[in-house]
């Protein structure tokens, strides 16, 4: 069936204009207004050619959360392309090897984030196109409207896995469709919602189940270009939210700076949270002590979920009823979930296995990677390496099946990744990363390293060593000199040994 974001999108142009569709602080956009902006954006990328649409051409996408962002997403769509959104965090090496890697023909950028383009640039002919720009085109276009399929590809969300390199995560427009629509039912998601939105947008947690969802149900979304604490408590009152999603990284900033806040200010802080509807909690493992301390500060009970970016959303607490600390809930609308053996049979209540998910929400494979595709799937099931346990239906994460991958402030990490990068440091000789627990971050990512004869090594110098090399939240925060890394028999460094050396 043809469907676009686009046709969800029309049937809301009636929604009254005091319910904005996006906002990002510089004056809101209708859904008229949007639908605008987003045929300029069309327009200006179908005038380098491809009139007739970009037929799945990869379009980057590299722009601060806000009105533009949006804009330019449903843009790329409106003229037929595959969005692939740039994490703003990244070192230009990260940026060059995901517009590389997804063999992209163009990418829409904000002036102030134009630099790390211009290599990329000159050397593979990339076509950089300043959004402010595009947003002045005189003539909105819209090739693909009406002819983008179910099948065709929207969005290319770049995740680390178990391999060294990030992998494209393809996620279809009927991928996103299933996606939005099992939240929306499950959420209870209306028109009359408004949602805060201070989440990064290069993750499914930003872009689909704030951002798009928020869209789709043709409510109004006012976004931050980062988070900021303070920010958040006043926009609770300020801009009369009545959803709020996060990690728990975040809430456990919110409290901080609760805490931190004079008498007055708490008051008021309280006090406005209080009018939100729902506050959702996902990405990393919600510690009941935040939960609690959230209750007692907000009156809420944070619902938390579980999702991943080739499944989207797949377990959630219940909108109403009880929602249980540590756990995840069941299944979602349209979501088909199991625990399985090592040997892909299925467990029942009580026992503890690997969470495999099927349904139309599953991605259907990594972009150019058909062997880490086939890898991935189980007689039609997506094995998601997260090790589960339900107990009278409602499942609890247990931890992954790899020591590998490591979720820090929500953000997923590969440990092999960084280790690449650790080993061209001219100090080190050979290290190992691994992930320490932080109620904080989830995990804090720690490396412990050998070094060459005669060479020394502070966490300060490495970290800025890091920091032009990888995104700051993959930059180990922990850092361990030994004389030998401990191995097994093989010569394979035994990671679970390692954490008595960052406690
Ligand atoms: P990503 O693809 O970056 O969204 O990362 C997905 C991974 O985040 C999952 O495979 C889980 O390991 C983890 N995750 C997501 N939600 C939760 C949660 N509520 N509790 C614990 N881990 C979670």
């Amino acid at each position: 069936m043809a469907w676009t974001f686009f046709d969800r999108l029309l049937a809301h142009r009636e929604v009254p204009k005091d319910r904005p569709a996006v906002d990002d602080g510089r004056g809101a956009w209708t859904y008229a207004e949007l639908l605008d902006a987003s045929g300029r954006i069309a327009a200006t990328l179908l005038a380098g050619g491809g009139g007739s649409g970009l037929d799945g051409a990869r379009v980057g996408l590299l722009v601060e959360p806000g009105r533009d962002w949006v804009a330019g997403l449903l843009g790329i769509w409106r003229a037929g392309g595959f969005a692939v959104p740039i994490a703003l965090a990244h070192p230009e090496r990260e940026i060059a090897y995901v517009l590389d890697d997804s063999d992209a023909v163009s990418a829409l950028v904000s002036t102030a984030l134009r630099p790390p383009l211009e290599t990329p640039a000159r050397e593979r002919g990339l076509r950089v196109i300043d959004v402010a720009e595009a947003l002045s085109a005189e003539t909105p276009t819209a090739a693909a409207d009406g002819q983008v399929d179910d099948a065709d590809p929207a969005l290319l969300i770049y995740t680390s896995g178990t391999t060294g390199t990030p992998k494209g995560v393809v996620l279809s427009h009927g991928n996103l469709r299933a996606q939005v629509e099992s939240l929306e039912q499950a959420w209870g998601w209306t028109a009359d919602d408004r949602i805060l939105e201070v989440l990064p947008l290069h993750h499914v947690h930003g872009i689909v189940n704030v951002v798009l969802t928020s869209l789709w149900s043709g409510a109004s979304c006012r976004l931050y270009p980062r988070f900021d604490a303070e920010t958040v408590w006043r926009a609770f009152a300020g801009e009369r939210p009545t959803l709020f999603m996060a990690v728990p990284t975040i809430y456990g900033r919110l409290v901080r700076a609760w805490e931190a806040a004079s008498e007055a200010d708490r008051v008021a802080y309280s006090a406005a949270a209080r009018t939100l509807r729902l506050m959702v909690s996902g990405s990393a493992a919600l510690p009941v002590p935040v939960l609690e301390r959230w209750r007692e500060l907000t009156g809420h009970t944070l619902l938390e979920r579980y999702g991943m970016s080739e499944i989207g959303m797949a377990l959630s607490n219940p909108l109403d009823g009880d929602r249980i600390p540590g756990s995840v809930g069941r299944p979602l609308p349209g979501v088909q979930l199991r625990i399985v053996d090592a040997e892909g049979l299925e467990l029942g209540d009580g026992e503890s296995g690997e969470v495999e998910v099927k349904g139309p929400a599953v991605f259907d494979g990594y972009w150019r990677r058909p062997d880490a595709t086939r890898d991935a799937f189980r007689a039609g099931w997506f094995q998601t390496g997260d090790v589960a346990i339900r107990e009278a239906g409602v499942y609890r994460l247990l931890g992954r099946s790899s020591v590998d991958i490591l979720k820090t402030g929500g953000e997923k990490v590969s440990a092999l990744e960084i280790e690449a990068v650790l080993r061209r440091h001219p100090a080190i000789s050979e290290c190992a990363v691994v992930g320490v627990a932080d109620i904080d971050w989830g995990q804090r990512v720690a490396a412990a390293v050998e070094i060459e004869d005669g060479e020394s090594l502070e966490l300060d110098a490495l970290r800025a060593w890091c920091k032009e090399r990888l995104a700051v939240y993959k930059v180990p925060s922990r850092l361990a000199v030994v004389d030998a890394l401990p191995r097994n028999a093989l010569g394979k460094v035994q990671k679970p040994r390692l954490a008595p050396l960052f406690e």
